[in-house]
């Protein structure tokens, strides 16, 4: 597919259409090039830096030491050269320097994501997905606000449920793992891969025991194929629940500046609420006293 490219010449700046961006691909990672770039000695090959040290400084097509040989046209072309985000079409407006473009997309907060809810396969940047999921499937979101303990219904063989934040339509998605002895969940904030966490939770199963999660960062993820990550499960023993197969679940999220926690030295806040215990060890043993 043709890249729109701007030449960056403020006001002389030509719009060109590149036909071929195959010219500004790293020839070692097939990735578009960054600076600096380099060529072997018959000039043949341009790589990347990181390429560069990953095949020892070795052309990988004529086995030619690449050196320090620096390719200067093609530095010269990328610096000069503008172009939109792979990610425009699902609302990004940034135009960015060819040679930076690489870096831009790992971060562009418009990667799009997933729907969660399950046999939906609509894609879009996260504000976008939270109205989709608002509008589309508005009976399936549980809304909860941050910084306020909130309840779910859980069957033992319910895979998600979807929480969306009432203030900003964030969607987070519980993951329930249903094993022989037990179930694990973990929550997840829907968005793109790169953002570093904002959340933190906190989750109580109520039964005749009751567990809590120590403070636990969410983890963020822009599709269905969730890294369970065993340092932020809650483990469910199939004792604990009832007989009916549905377990309340008792959540907390708050955004990690902290400015929405519920804050009480009693057990029960003014509200009611219980009080958040932070830092508790998790396990097992906490069914079995
Ligand atoms: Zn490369
Ligand atoms: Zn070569
Ligand atoms: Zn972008
Ligand atoms: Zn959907």
């Amino acid at each position: 597919m043709a890249h729109p490219a701007v030449n960056g010449g403020g006001d002389n700046g030509v719009p060109m259409i590149l036909t071929d961006p195959d010219v500004f691909v790293c020839c070692g990672c097939r990735d578009t090039l960054t600076i600096p770039i380099y060529e072997c000695s018959k000039g043949h090959v341009i790589l990347c830096s990181p390429c560069c040290n990953k095949h020892g400084y070795k052309c990988p097509f004529c086995s030619m030491f690449i050196g320090d040989k620096r390719c200067r046209a093609i530095e010269a072309v990328m610096e000069s050269m503008k172009t939109v985000c792979c990610y425009a079409k699902h609302g990004c407006n940034a135009i960015v320097r060819y040679s930076e473009k690489r870096d831009h997309e790992k971060t562009c907060t418009f990667v799009p994501c997933l729907c969660p809810q399950p046999r939906c396969d609509w894609i879009s940047n996260s504000n976008e997905l939270g109205q989709h999921f608002k509008v589309k499937h508005f009976y399936k979101r549980i809304p909860f606000k941050y910084g306020e303990f909130f309840y779910v219904s859980l069957r033992r063989d319910t895979t998600t449920r979807v929480l969306q934040a009432v203030s900003d339509g964030k969607l987070f998605v519980i993951s329930n793992d249903k094993r022989e002895k037990k179930n694990s969940l973990i929550l997840f904030h829907v968005g793109p891969n790169s953002w570093i966490p904002k959340f933190d939770y906190e989750v109580r199963a109520t039964s005749d025991g009751a567990v809590l999660l120590p403070q636990t960062f969410v983890e963020t993820t822009q599709g269905l194929k969730f890294e369970f990550s065993l340092l932020s499960f809650l483990h469910i023993p199939i004792e604990m629940w009832p007989c009916n197969g549905q377990i309340k679940l008792q959540f907390l999220i708050t955004t990690v500046s902290g400015a929405d926690k519920v804050v009480s030295e009693e057990n029960n806040d003014q509200n009611g609420r219980p009080k958040r215990i932070r830092n508790r060890p998790v396990g097992l043993n906490d069914f079995y006293p």
